[in-house]
C-alpha cells in the first residue's frame, strides 16, 4: 500500500513514542551527501544523522564490507571468539594509538563503559576508598540518554522527572579551567575521571577557547585523574583532524567513539585505552551481547579505512573553512545571525530574531533543498557528510544564502 508523507507521519505519531520532534519530511533513499523524500525531492543532508554519516550515505566500500560479512556471519556473541574482532581491534588501536579497545554499540553505552572503566581504575589503581569515586563532567554536556548519563546533564528536558540520579558526579562550567582546578584541588584524591567533549555538539557546537583542553589535560596529569574524551560526535575527521583533541596535542586517556565509526549503517561504539587502564576490567565484569559482533567489526574497519583513504579529515577542514567563510559573510549582511562557530564540518549559526526561530529557518532551508536541524530555540547546525565536494559545498551555500534572505524578508 502506498502511503503519503502525511499518512506516514500520522501513522508514526499514533504508534511510535513521541520522543523526537522531526522536521516534517519522510526520507526513503540516501546516497553520498544527498537524501530523497518519498515524493522524490532531493535534499542535501546537512545533519548526517548527528555526524554518524560522515562517509556519506551508503558508501560503496562500507556496503561491500557489510554485504560480504553478512554472507558469512553476523553475530556469535563474546561467548566464543570470532575471526573479525581480533583484526578490527588491532586495526583501530594501531590507527588511533591505543593498546586496547572495548567494543560496544551505542554512544551512550560507550560513555557508560568509560565511566565504569574510570571507576574501576580509580579503585584498583588510584586506590580511591570504595564507594567514593567522583567523575567530573561539564555543564551543557551531552553524552546520551541513559540514567547515568542524563545525571550529568543540566538540560531539564534531558533529566527532569527521571530522578533519582547517579551520585558521585561533579558538574563544572565548560570552558573554565579554573573550575576544574578548584574541584581537583578540593577533592582530586577522590576523582577518577574528567569527562569532556572537545566541542559540545548537542549544546549547539560550543567551541572552547584554545588551550582549554590542554590545560585541563595538564590538571588531570597533576592530580592523577583520567582525561576521558567523548569524541562520539567530534571524532573520526569531523573537525578537520582524526580526533578533535589533536588540535591541542592532547591524547585522551580514555577515548570514546561512536556515530561515524560505522558510517551510518548500524550502532557501533568503542572505548579505547591503554592496557594499564583497560585490564582493570576482568572477564565477566562488563559486556554486551552485540558488542564486538563480526558484522560491526567488518563495518567499522571499512568505515575507518574510508576516513583514512579518502582523507576525510583534510576535506572536512577544507570544505568547513569555505562554509564558515560563507556563513561569516552572511553574518555581516544579516544582523539576526549573531554568531557563526565551529571547526571543520561541525558548524553552527546562532539566530537572534524577534519573531522567528531556528526551526522556521530550517523549514525554509528544507523547502529550498537542504536538511538541517535546530538545536535549542536559536541554533542551526551544519554538519554535512565529510565526503562533500567543492561543487556540492557551493550548491549548499547558495541554498543557505537564498534561504537566509527569504527568512530576513517577510515573504515567509
Ligand atoms: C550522540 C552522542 C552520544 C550518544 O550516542 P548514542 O549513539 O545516541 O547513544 C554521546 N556523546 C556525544 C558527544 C554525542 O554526540
Amino acid at each position: 500500500m502506498k502511503l503519503s508523507s502525511a499518512e506516514l507521519i500520522k501513522l508514526e505519531s499514533k504508534h511510535a513514542a513521541h520522543n523526537y520532534h522531526p522536521i516534517p519530511v519522510v526520507l526513503s533513499k540516501g546516497e553520498g551527501v544527498y537524501v530523497w523524500d518519498i515524493e522524490g525531492n532531493r535534499y542535501y543532508d546537512f545533519l548526517s544523522s548527528y555526524s554518524a554519516i560522515s562517509q556519506g550515505h551508503r558508501h560503496p566500500a562500507i556496503m561491500k564490507a557489510m554485504r560480504e560479512q553478512m554472507e558469512r556471519m553476523t553475530l556469535c556473541s563474546r561467548a566464543f571468539y570470532n575471526d573479525m574482532l581480533p583484526r578490527y581491534a588491532e586495526h583501530v588501536t594501531k590507527l588511533l594509538g591505543y593498546d586496547m579497545i572495548l567494543p560496544m554499540n551505542s554512544g551512550a553505552e560507550a560513555v557508560e563503559t568509560a565511566i565504569k572503566l574510570s571507576r574501576k581504575w580509580g579503585y584498583k589503581v588510584k586506590q580511591i576508598p570504595t564507594g567514593q569515586a567522583i567523575v567530573v563532567c561539564c555543564k551543557g554536556c551531552f553524552h546520551g540518554r541513559t540514567i547515568a548519563v542524563i545525571s550529568m546533564s543540566d538540560d531539564p528536558s534531558a533529566y527532569e522527572d527521571y530522578s533519582p540520579y547517579l551520585p558521585g558526579l561533579r558538574s563544572i562550567p565548560y570552558n573554565d579551567v579554573e573550575a576544574l582546578k578548584t574541584v581537583l584541588e578540593a577533592e582530586g584524591n577522590l576523582v577518577c575521571a574528567f569527562l569532556v567533549e572537545p566541542i559540545q555538539g548537542e549544546a549547539g557546537v560550543v567551541v572552547p577557547d584554545e588551550g582549554y583542553l590542554s590545560k585541563c589535560y595538564d590538571l588531570c596529569r597533576k592530580h592523577n585523574v583520567l582525561f576521558v574524551g567523548d569524541e562520539v560526535q567530534t571524532g573520526l575527521g569531523r573537525t578537520g583532524r582524526m580526533l578533535a583533541t589533536e588540535w591541542e596535542n592532547v591524547r585522551s586517556d580514555i577515548l570514546i567513539l561512536g556515530k561515524a565509526l560505522s558510517g551510518g549503517t548500524m550502532p557501533v561504539s568503542a572505548v579505547l585505552a591503554n592496557s594499564d587502564i583497560m585490564l582493570t576490567i576482568q572477564p565477566g565484569e562488563h559486556g554486551s551481547t552485540y558488542g564486538g559482533n563480526p558484522l560491526a567489526c567488518a563495518v567499522a574497519m571499512a568505515s575507518l579505512d574510508v576516513i583514512v583513504n579518502e582523507r576525510l579529515a583534510e576535506n572536512a577542514f577544507k570544505q568547513g573553512t569555505k562554509l564558515m567563510q560563507a556563513l561569516n559573510d552572511l553574518k555581516k549582511k544579516y544582523s539576526f545571525i549573531s554568531q557563526v562557530r565551529g571547526k571543520g564540518l561541525l558548524i553552527a549559526i546562532v539566530i537572534n530574531h524577534q519573531s522567528k526561530s531556528a526551526w522556521d529557518l530550517c523549514m525554509i532551508i528544507k523547502k529550498n533543498g537542504l536538511l538541517c536541524k535546530p538545536t535549542h530555540e536559536d541554533i542551526v547546525r551544519f554538519a554535512p557528510p565529510l565526503v562533500i565536494t567543492d561543487d556540492q559545498v557551493e550548491g549548499a551555500i547558495s541554498i543557505v544564502s537564498k534561504s537566509i534572505e527569504e527568512f530576513s524578508s517577510d515573504k515567509c
